[in-house]
């Protein structure tokens, strides 16, 4: 029976299956995947300078907007449920500020 070598789900229990020579990959695991990809990527991306930032026409402004409108909200929500779920697994509030680049004392004020 092919499993997914990323998350050990058999093909039946999956939607399809990506066989390689020495590994597979199922949908979910690619789509987590894709969408990691697409948070680094607008992540990553540069800010326009103030120049570039008066030459975008509104229509176009709005849209780039309404995007990091989404994204922010996005990555809000994504934060509000990992930490409460490393707080339910006993990982204490010094790793977390760590992780965030924070204190301890900031990072309970944030999200306890
Ligand atoms: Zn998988």
């Amino acid at each position: 029976m092919l499993t997914c070598s990323f998350c050990g789900l058999d093909a039946k229990s999956v939607g399809a299956l990506l066989a390689g020579p020495n590994v597979n990959i199922c949908d979910q695991c690619i789509d987590i995947g894709l969408r990691t990809i697409a948070t680094r990527d607008a992540l990553e991306q540069p800010n326009p300078s103030p120049s570039d930032l008066e030459k975008t026409g509104d229509e176009a402004l709005l849209h780039e907007m309404a995007a990091a409108s989404k994204l922010v909200d996005k990555t809000r929500d994504r934060l509000q449920r990992q930490v409460p779920e490393l707080r339910r697994r006993g990982v204490d509030w010094t790793a977390i500020g760590t992780a965030l680049g924070v204190s301890h004392q900031v990072a309970q004020e944030r999200f306890g």
